[in-house]
């Protein structure tokens, strides 16, 4: 049997609201139906931004703990993971869920342009999310916009910075960063397999290189992500209807490459996370 591939749905993100696409998660109780769908569709990991009643993103503890009860009562053995992004925070409020100790949380190891802004994670707040994960023993998801945060990443899991498996996600596609290029893909997927074999990776695609990105993961042997945060259409005429049809179209894609789609339980393995509580 080829390796299960993990599917991580992307639920809400800090950018698309609800005139945007409609099924757009805001509120705690739309984003736990949300995430419960895509889970039936196959998901294993919900990576999640948390918003205020307004749709603008926050950081707030208490409500990233609303959602992660909700989560656990309603998608059981779903690898829960909180995002550390900088757009919901700034400095070290953006770690300010990691004592609730959800199973992951996404770090970002290095600066890079956004659309219509820089991207900053100085080296300080850097090292100071990885010690807050430690301490809560979060093991982090690697958000990588560019090669040098693949490099970067491999070091610090050298020096013990990080806590848990290594476990990397390329980004491609972001405006002003790295675009969704095949070769550079490759290029990221021999980096981990020649540098730090032991890691396991996963790659997203924005907009629509979702897709795109999906297929090129699953068939070189990866985990991919899908979801409203990064994309919000099926295709150029159609918004996507919701998170678990954009994990369905990524889940035909498993089966057309003979990649199992990994349960909660097998990507917890995997990932060596902690079994399900
Ligand atoms: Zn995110």
């Amino acid at each position: 049997m080829s390796k299960p591939c993990i599917l991580c749905v992307a639920i809400t993100g800090s950018l698309p609201t609800k005139a945007n696409n409609p099924a757009v998660p805001i509120t705690v109780s739309e984003q736990v139906e949300s995430t419960h769908e895509a889970f039936e569709a196959g998901a294993a990991i919900c990576h999640a931004h948390v918003r205020n009643d307004d749709q603008t993103p926050s950081s707030d503890p208490e409500k990233f703990a609303r959602l992660k009860e909700g989560l656990e009562a309603h998608c059981p053995g779903m690898i829960i993971q909180f995002s550390t992004g900088g757009r919901s925070g700034a400095g070290q409020e953006r770690g300010g869920m990691l004592p609730l100790r959800p199973d992951m949380a996404s770090l970002s190891v290095g600066s890079n342009n956004f659309p219509t802004r820089v991207y900053e994670n100085p080296p300080d707040l850097v090292d100071w999310l990885a010690d807050e994960m430690r301490t809560h023993e979060v093991m982090p998801e690697i958000e990588a916009f560019d090669l040098s945060h693949i490099l970067q990443a491999i070091r610090m899991h050298r020096e013990e910075k990080l806590y848990g498996k290594l476990y990397v996600q390329f980004v491609m596609g972001v405006k002003n960063a790295m675009p969704a290029d095949q070769t550079v893909f490759d290029f990221y997927v021999e980096t981990m397999r020649s540098r730090a074999p032991e890691a396991e990776w996963c790659a997203a695609g924005i907009g629509a290189n979702q897709i795109v990105v999906n297929e090129w993961a699953i068939a070189a042997g990866g985990h991919t992500r899908a979801g409203l945060e990064d994309n919000v259409r099926l295709d150029r005429d159609t918004l996507a209807p919701s998170n678990a049809a954009l994990i369905r179209r990524a889940a035909e894609l498993c089966a057309r490459y003979e990649r199992p789609v990994a349960t909660p339980a097998q990507a917890r393995r995997m990932l060596g996370l902690r079994p399900a509580t």
